[in-house]
């Protein structure tokens, strides 16, 4: 028998997708279950909530941009006379963009962020690159010496060369379109780590309100949205909190990392975290306590199993 239309044509689609799914969520694990509410909730989290920059695909226009407002108004029309006015920059090498379609990196700089990518074998739980070849299943020295939290972390790219220069503007200069976009090109090229196990929901490593306040924008909620909506599983937010203020960990040497970041996480909805399979998401991988704090926080709240994924890690 079908279904009489209701009046609310959101609620439509969203049970239309349900019915589509069977009911489940398309987890790389298959795991999830689905309902109609699940799918409105991730639908309001998804909606933009930065005015002060516009994207249209790959016409991305920097709210730093002296033409970001004639842009947004004029649409497409006049791009190529303001693209003449306001030549738009690579951003890491600086030089203008010619090529059609190319708004973030040069193809030089395209090619180097593509050569960065961490494809090589890994320390079988935190991700770190090896240097050289190893045998499956090898352990950092860092995971030889201290058990993790988390149960695996894995990484896009390197830090290094143009994804530090993607990451340094979309963290501290108020680019936040450009993670991602980042991570939705990375996303859409089939580039996730194939040994991530499925998960059930994604969490932002939290930032502190003060610190949000300071930035704008949630760097780590805004790549986890993207993540979420990519794998079609649910988004906490919300529930994994930061309760301390802390300094920059980059800012920090290694030796006070740890300490820096000590009881500085916070499970406030244990319930929505007990007995599942999370991912971790946030920007950058460095010595890694961070996430090993967070994923502390989570399993000791109950979590079944923690993976983290960044969009890159500093190597060895
Ligand atoms: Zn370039
Ligand atoms: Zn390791």
């Amino acid at each position: 028998m079908t279904k009489r239309p209701s009046q609310n044509p959101v609620r439509d689609e969203a049970e239309r997708e349900v019915r589509g799914q069977g009911g489940r969520c398309k987890t790389p694990g298959g795991v999830a279950k689905c309902h109609v509410e699940d799918v409105l909730r991730r639908q309001r989290s998804q909606r933009p909530s930065q005015p002060a920059a516009v994207d249209r695909g790959f016409e991305i226009v920097s709210n730093r941009s002296p033409a970001a407002v004639p842009r947004a108004l004029l649409g497409g029309l006049l791009h190529p006379v303001l693209d003449w006015f306001y030549p738009r920059h690579c951003y890491h090498c600086g030089r203008p963009l010619q090529e059609s379609g190319a708004r973030i990196l040069c193809g030089d700089c395209s090619r180097d962020l593509s050569a960065g990518r961490i494809t090589g074998e890994v320390c079988e739980v935190c991700g770190l690159p090896f240097a050289a070849a190893v045998a499956p299943g090898t352990l950092c020295t860092t995971c030889r010496a201290e058990r993790r939290h988390f149960d695996r972390a894995r990484a896009f790219f390197t830090y290094a060369g143009p994804a530090v220069s993607i990451i340094q503007h979309f963290k501290f200069d108020g680019d936040f379109f450009l993670g991602p976009r980042l991570l939705a090109g990375v996303l859409d090229r089939g580039w996730m780590p194939t040994d991530m196990d499925g998960a059930e929901a994604v969490v932002p490593v939290p930032l502190h309100p003060r610190r949000r306040r300071e930035r704008g924008y949630d760097q780590a909620h805004l790549l986890s949205r993207v993540l979420a909506q990519k794998l079609g599983c649910r988004l906490l937010c919300g529930v994994l909190v930061r309760t301390r203020y802390t300094s920059q960990q980059a800012l920090l040497p290694v030796e006070r990392r740890w300490d820096n970041v000590r009881g500085a996480f916070a499970v406030r909805k244990p319930a929505r975290v007990r007995g599942r399979r999370l991912l971790l998401m946030d920007d950058v991988m460095t010595t890694g306590v961070t996430a090993d704090e967070c994923a502390r926080a989570l399993k000791r709240a109950g979590a079944g199993h923690v993976q983290v994924l960044t969009l890159a890690r500093t190597a060895p």
